[in-house]
C-alpha cells in the first residue's frame, strides 16, 4: 500500500517506522528538516506506569481527573495499555532514557499525576533524545523524506482521500497515495506567546476541515503555566515543580494554594489562571523559586533550562526565575477513533494534530509523547483494515459564521491575530471577548485568500482556526478543563466579572 505520512515528530515517525517494517511503501513529507517540530523540544518526559506501586489504572485515573471527565475512556485505555510497549520500543530504537544506579528507569513525578511516573532522557532533553533516535531509525531504514515539503491541502477522489498538494521550492505538486497519515502537530502559533516552534501553525487541522473531516474540542488550549517571562519564550519544565520547586508572588509568598489543595502541583489550567490573576493583581510576574534545589541538582537535573536560563543572565540556585503561562497544547483537533482514522476515509490522523479524545478537556502532564507512540502504531497496524461507517458523534466545528458581525477590520498580520487570540481567546474569556474576536477574525480584510507562498498558507491556515476555536469557544458557555469562561457561573448563566484583556494585562 502506498502511504504518505505528513510530519516527522514522534508520531509521524513512530507511523512511518511501523508501516515501513510492515512492508508499506512509505513516504514522509516534512515541511522543514527531517524530526522538526515540537518532539524535539519537550523537556519533562514519556509518562507511563512504569514504577512500582504504579498502575495503568491509576495513570488512567490521573488522565481522566486532568481531563475533567470529558476524556474518552476507551481513548484513555488504550493509551494507559500500550504505554509500556511502546517506551520498551523506544528504547530499542535507541532513546537512552535516564536510570537510577540499579539500572530501572528514573522517574520524574509532575503535576496532576499520583506517582512519579515519567520517563526522561538527557536529564530535561527528552523530546531530543527520542527525535534523534527515531530519525536515526528512519534514516537507517531509508525511507523516502521529502523535507521543505508543504502540506497545502488533501486531494479526494470519490470521498476518499487519495493523496497531498504539496508546495516544495515554490511548485505546486500532487503526490498519489492510497492512505494518508497526518501527524503535523498542534497551532500553538495561535498565541502571542506560546512554547511551540514557528512552524506550528495548525496546517493539518486546516487542511482536514477543508477536506470535510470532523473536527473537534478546538476550545480546549493548554497554557503552560511556566515560561521565563524574559526574552523568547522558553519552557521551565513542570517537572521542576515537580522536584519541588515553588511559585511565589512579590511578596515570596505561594499564592497557587489560595486556588487549588495541590499548589503547584495543580492541573496545569488551574495553576496557569492562578498566576495570570496574580501577576495582574502585583503589576509584574511572578516568580519560580528553584533555590532549595541547589545549584548541582539543577545543573544535574535540569542541564538544558539551567544552561539557558544562565545565558540569559539567571542564576536560578540563587533567585526566583519570572515566569508567565504560554500556549502549550492543543487538546482538540481532527477527530479519530481509536486506530487514528478520521471521518474522511483513506485519512489517518496521530499525535497532536489529532482528537483521539485521550485528553478530554486538559491534557495530563507527558501524556502526547505517549499519545504520538500509541496511536501513530496503531494507525500504521489499521492501514490495511477496513474502514468503518462514521459514527457522527462529532460534527465539524462550525465555519459558516455571520458575515455580518462587524464592518470590515483593519488590515491583517499574523502578530495582529495572535495578540487577538492571547487577549480574547486565551486562559480566561468572556461571550463578549469571544463575539468581538470572530468579529475582527471573519471581517479581516487582507488575509491570504490565495495563498502563493508557505507563509501565506500558514497565515490562511491560522485565521481559519482562529475562526474555528473562538466559535467553539464561544458555543461552550460552561467552564471546564483549560477552557475557563469568567463571565458565566457552573451552569453557563451569566456573572459578573472583569474582561480577560484587563486581568491579563501585565502578563
Ligand atoms: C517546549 C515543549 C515541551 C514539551 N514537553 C513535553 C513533555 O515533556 N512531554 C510530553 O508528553 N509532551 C511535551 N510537549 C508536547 C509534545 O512535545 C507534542 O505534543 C508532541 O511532540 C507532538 O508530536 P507530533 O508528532 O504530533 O507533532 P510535532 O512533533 O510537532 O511534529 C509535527 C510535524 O509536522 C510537520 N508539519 C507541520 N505542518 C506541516 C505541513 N504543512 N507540511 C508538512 N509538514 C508539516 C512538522 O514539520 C513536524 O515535522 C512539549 C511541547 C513543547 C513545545
Amino acid at each position: 500500500m502506498k502511504v504518505i505520512i505528513v510530519g516527522s515528530g514522534i508520531a509521524g515517525l513512530t507511523a512511518a517506522l511501523h508501516a515501513h517494517e510492515s512492508g508499506h511503501d512509505v513516504t514522509i513529507v516534512t515541511k522543514g528538516d527531517l524530526g522538526d517540530g515540537c518532539t524535539g523540544f519537550a523537556q519533562g518526559g514519556v509518562a507511563g506506569a512504569y514504577g512500582p506501586g504504579d498502575s495503568p489504572s491509576s495513570h488512567a485515573a490521573d488522565t481522566q481527573i486532568a481531563g475533567a471527565g470529558l476524556s474518552d475512556p476507551d481513548a484513555v485505555s488504550v493509551l494507559v495499555a500500550d504505554g509500556a510497549e511502546r517506551i520498551a520500543e523506544l528504547i530499542a530504537r535507541g532513546v537512552g532514557f535516564d536510570r537510577d544506579d540499579d539500572g530501572s528507569l528514573r522517574l520524574g513525578r509532575e503535576a496532576a499525576h499520583s506517582h512519579a511516573r515519567i520517563a526522561h532522557a538527557g536529564g530535561d532533553a527528552t523530546g531530543a533524545a527520542i527525535s534523534a533516535a527515531l530519525v536515526e531509525c528512519a534514516r537507517r531504514a531509508r525511507i523516502p523524506v521529502l523535507t521543505g515539503a508543504f502540506l497545502v491541502d488533501l486531494v479526494k477522489r470519490d470521498g476518499v482521500v487519495r493523496g497531498i498538494r504539496i508546495r516544495r521550492d515554490g511548485v505546486l505538486s500532487t503526490l498519489q497515495a492510497d492512505a494518508v497519515i497526518l501527524a503535523t502537530g498542534g497551532a500553538g502559533q495561535l498565541y502571542a506567546h506560546t512554547t511551540n516552534p514557528g512552524g506550528t501553525t495548525g496546517d493539518g487541522i486546516a487542511a482536514a476541515l477543508r477536506a470535510g473531516a470532523a473536527v473537534a474540542d478546538l476550545e480546549f488550549v493548554q497554557f503552560h503555566p511556566t515560561v521565563l517571562a524574559s526574552g523568547p519564550a522558553f519552557l521551565i519544565s513542570e517537572a521542576v515543580r515537580g522536584e519541588g520547586a515553588v511559585l511565589v508572588d512579590d511578596r515570596g509568598r505561594r499564592f497557587v494554594f489560595d486556588s487549588h489543595p495541590d499548589g503547584e502541583l495543580a492541573p496545569r489550567d488551574v495553576v496557569s489562571r492562578a498566576i495570570a490573576r496574580r501577576a495582574a493583581a502585583q503589576a509584574a510576574p511572578v516568580r519560580l523559586d528553584a533555590t532549595m534545589l541547589g545549584a548541582r541538582t539543577l545543573a544535574l537535573r535540569f542541564p538544558t533550562i539551567d544552561r539557558v536560563t544562565r545565558e540569559r543572565g539567571f542564576d536560578w540556585a540563587k533567585s526566583p526565575l519570572p515566569v508567565t503561562p504560554a500556549a502549550h497544547y492543543l487538546m482538540g483537533g481532527v477527530v479519530t477513533d481509536l486506530d487514528g482514522r478520521t471521518t474522511v476515509p483513506g485519512l489517518f490522523a496521530v499525535g497532536e494534530v489529532a482528537r483521539t479524545g485521550v485528553h478530554g478537556a486538559n491534557r495530563l502532564a507527558s501524556n502526547s509523547l505517549l499519545e504520538g507512540a500509541v496511536f501513530g502504531a496503531r494507525a500504521a497496524a489499521a492501514l490495511t483494515m477496513p474502514w468503518p461507517l462514521p459514527e457522527q458523534e462529532h460534527t465539524p466545528s462550525e465555519m459558516s459564521l455571520d458575515a455580518n458581525l462587524v464592518d470590515a477590520e483593519p488590515g491583517f498580520t499574523r502578530s495582529g491575530l495572535q495578540r487577538l487570540m492571547w487577549d480574547e481567546v486565551g486562559l480566561l474569556r468572556t461571550g463578549e471577548g469571544l463575539t468581538r474576536a470572530l468579529g475582527v477574525l471573519q471581517g479581516w480584510a487582507g488575509a491570504p485568500t490565495t495563498p502563493t507562498t508557505v507563509t501565506e498558507h500558514e497565515d490562511a491556515n491560522l485565521l481559519l482556526l482562529a475562526q474555528a476555536t473562538a466559535a467553539a469557544a464561544l458555543k461552550r458557555t460552561v467552564s471546564v478543563g483549560a477552557h475557563h469562561r469568567v463571565d458565566t457561573d457552573a451552569t453557563g448563566a451569566p456573572s459578573s466579572s472583569p474582561t480577560p484583556s484587563s486581568i491579563l494585562e501585565t502578563v
